[in-house]
């Protein structure tokens, strides 16, 4: 009895370990990325996905890490390793908002041949703005992105926007020289684009005249700046938790004090609840003349479907669309 116990537990675990290789072996490589010519690249959030796809056309093949989890809350699983265990290029923000996980997945890949290339880094260091330190925050959470050094949200500009495009045309030029005209091509037709985005958001708002914003996530700095805004205060420095009674009501004291109307609230996050009782207080007290808040999605998420070549201009127009709508 003993001895057929002792003799069924390794060919049990013999044909374990093999249907685990079988499956292990299934799932490597190939699988994640489709048999097509050109360089194999990898973004790690949204926006870069749309910067990197107008560029890449039919000659490289582009996917995008993160998708409806946002570079905030991300932790790589299995799948991303094997995506990047393939890649020749990965793009990321840079700014410390991705470098963390991105240089964990290279290391731990094994591919010598993946170059990371932190987008952010492109950027002139006088364009560059400090993140915010003057409000309180949890310094508990040390690995949060927002507590150090710049602030890492420069694609919410398009000028910052079309930095990043110019290095990954430089990157897929170098990877791939023998279509470097298309890449050139094609970058160029997507800088007009930003372009256009840019000017076309700069006539919405050109009528009004008030341009102060209150926000619950320091997300909207470069934004603001492409777009002539002024961000009088923001309240919740950790995205997803609720801001205190003390937090506030010095949000409402800074709304009366500066007369400023509009709070910017992301979809993603719960601030809403925050946001109500802001402006209920606001309506309240009469504090400011009639108060409102507008939706502003910092771009950090997208649904997997919804991410197409035009997402990021799609979801810039809206975001201004709105603006101009709630602004007077
Ligand atoms: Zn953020």
């Amino acid at each position: 009895m003993a001895t057929n116990q002792r003799y069924r537990w390794p060919v049990a675990s013999a044909a374990l370990l093999a249907a685990l290789l079988a499956f292990f072996v299934g799932c490597k490589g190939e699988s994640v990325w489709p048999d097509h010519p050109g360089p194999k690249v990898v973004v790690s959030f949204a926006p870069l996905y749309c910067f990197a796809t107008n560029v890449a056309g039919e000659d490289a093949v582009v996917k995008s890490m993160m998708t409806t989890t946002g570079p905030h809350d991300f932790n790589p699983t299995d799948m991303d390793a094997r995506l990047i265990r393939h890649a020749d290029l990965f793009f990321i923000n840079g700014l410390s908002l991705d470098n963390g996980f991105a240089e964990t997945l290279q290391r731990g890949s094994g591919n010598r041949k993946l170059k990371l290339i932190a987008l952010g880094d492109r950027i002139p260091a006088d364009k560059l703005l400090e993140a915010d330190e003057d409000h309180d925050h949890d310094h508990g959470e040390a690995d949060h992105h927002h507590h150090e050094g710049h602030d890492p949200h420069v694609w919410l500009s398009p000028e910052m926007a079309i930095v990043m495009v110019e290095g990954i045309r430089d990157e897929l030029r170098s990877a791939d020289p023998a279509h470097y005209k298309n890449y050139d091509r094609r970058a160029v037709e997507y800088i007009d684009k930003l372009r256009k985005l840019q000017t076309d958001g700069e006539k919405l708002l050109a009528g009004k005249k008030d341009k102060k914003l209150v926000t619950f996530h320091e997300s909207l700095s470069y934004f603001a700046r492409s777009f002539g805004l002024t961000i009088e205060g923001v309240v919740q420095k950790k995205p997803g938790v609720e801001p205190n009674t003390t937090e506030l009501s010095k949000l409402i004291g800074l709304c009366q004090e500066k007369q400023v109307r509009l709070i910017a609230i992301e979809p993603q996050y719960s601030a809403h609840t925050s946001a109500d009782a802001v402006l209920k207080e606001l309506q309240r007290k009469n504090a400011v003349p009639d108060p409102a808040v507008v939706q502003i999605d910092p771009l950090e998420t997208a649904e997997a479907g919804a991410l197409t070549a035009d997402w990021y201009e799609r979801k810039m127009r809206a975001n201004l669309a709105a603006l101009a709508e709630a602004m007077k």
